[in-house]
């Protein structure tokens, strides 16, 4: 069949056959679909949707669109977590060591931070030395000698969405239900894993804006995840805030270490905990939560989960004193504090993470476009959180900054993103619901 009878079947809103959306997936790969022809066909899916069936099928032939990751040789249960994204969310340096503490091997790939998100290969190379790109046979003895690795995913894996990902972003077609559920599992089901746990966030910072797009989203994963045979699950949390106090790479390091000494803050380790007692149950180490959290806070207390994290670097060519000197990490020398004029004592009422983003990139901590070289040092640190008391004059942020003039931007996007009220606001519970493949 032609391009062109596979996009006028999809424009007239009729259900494509498993043979045509696998001609599409291996065309946009061989180039017999031109740009053009995908493009058109992309959006004739945006505007008509997909099945389930045919949401199955379009994620199977993107992630057999290349090399798909086998690891026989590994005996304890891979499984590993996918973010949709959020402002703050350093939530995988932490959480890969610690489940590899309790058992588990995470055979991580993920990916780099576009817009107001952060992307954890990113935070990662804030390390001096560490190296997110390893041979086959350096990674499989990775996760052979330590149970975790973190590396970004090969160019001969999942070729099809590296095209359709970049097309989508220029045609106004990433917003799609069926897209972004062949575009997240194609990739993550290539990686040789037993489980998945996903982290669905919804809330202005986040890529779903509301709860209800953000519970359709992880139910569509976890359903087409599990009809590929992957047990799988998905906590929907709230990303209306910054997640814990820190944004941009090498504070989120720092933020990470924190949190591994089991000092980092409320809400990052609530997530935290939550996937990864998620992860330990779909692997099948713990059967309760109850298990698996007394598990995973005797994996902190022990020191246990921050060795590993030190392992971690290590192998991967990264400076491991980092954890004890976190003035080995690249830092700015200047810093400014910005609070909100009031007259009296307020609460923190609204801290928009997606402005948070913005304005950590305008500081240069995130990429405005996929060639903008990022810088590790710069990025804003919250000295309050939403339902904290302000004192007239008390800063509530505190900004990392290379220049006088990004400073003045992102100050000036701060300034609109601060809420403070007279009374203390009602905030919601951050993990809303757990979606499972039973369920
Ligand atoms: N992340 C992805 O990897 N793909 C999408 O389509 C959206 C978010």
């Amino acid at each position: 069949m032609l391009p062109q009878e596979i996009i006028a079947r999809k424009r007239d809103g009729l259900a494509l056959t498993r043979a045509q959306v696998e001609a599409f997936v291996t065309g946009v790969v061989s180039g017999d679909f031109k740009d053009y022809q995908s493009s058109a066909l992309l959006m004739a899916i945006v505007l008509k949707g997909m099945s389930p069936e045919e949401t199955g099928w379009l994620t199977e032939a993107m992630m057999r669109s290349g090399r798909i990751v086998e690891l026989p040789e590994i005996t304890r249960p891979k499984v590993d977590k996918h973010s949709t994204g959020g402002v703050g969310d350093k939530v995988s340096l932490i959480l890969a060591p610690l489940v590899a503490a309790c058992g588990l091997c995470v055979p991580m790939m993920s990916g780099r931070g576009l817009g107001h998100t952060g992307g954890t290969l990113d935070k990662l190379e804030a390390i001096p030395g560490f190296r997110t790109e390893l041979s086959d046979a350096a990674y499989r003895q990775q996760l052979q000698d330590i149970h975790q690795a973190m590396i970004g995913q090969s160019a001969d894996m999942v070729p099809a969405d590296r095209k359709l990902y970049a097309l989508r972003d220029v045609t106004a077609t990433v917003e799609s239900i069926p897209l972004i559920c062949s575009s997240i599992l194609g990739k993550k089901l290539a990686e040789g894993i037993d489980a998945l746990v996903l982290d669905v966030k919804f809330g202005h910072g986040a890529f779903m804006p509301n709860e209800a797009s953000g519970r359709e989203l992880a139910e569509a994963l976890v359903a087409i995840s599990a009809s590929m045979g992957k047990p799988t699950s998905a906590l929907l949390t709230r990303m209306e805030q910054p997640l814990g106090r820190m944004i941009g790479n090498s504070l989120e390091v720092i933020e990470a270490i924190d949190c591994l000494r089991g000092e980092g803050p409320e809400d990052l380790m609530e997530v935290t905990y939550a996937l990864c007692a998620e992860m330990l149950m779909l692997g099948g180490i713990h059967s309760t939560v109850d298990d698996a959290m007394a598990a995973l806070k005797a994996a902190i207390q022990s020191g246990a989960a921050l060795a590993g994290f030190r392992e971690l670097i290590a192998a991967q060519g990264g400076d491991p004193r980092v954890i004890d000197d976190y003035k080995r990490l690249p830092l700015c020398e200047s810093c400014c504090e910005v609070g909100v004029e009031s007259t009296e004592t307020m609460y923190v009422s609204g801290l928009d993470a997606r402005s948070f983003g913005e304005a950590a990139c305008l500081l240069g901590a995130g990429r405005v476009s996929t060639d903008s070289v990022i810088d590790p040092a710069v990025g804003l640190e919250l000295l309050k959180k939403v339902g904290d008391r302000v004192q007239p004059g008390e800063p509530i942020v505190r900004i990392h900054y290379r220049d006088e003039e990004s400073c003045a931007a992102a100050e000036a996007r701060l300034q609109t993103a601060i809420h403070l009220a007279s009374a203390a606001p009602s905030v919601g519970p951050l993990v809303v619901d757990r979606i499972s493949h039973k369920s």
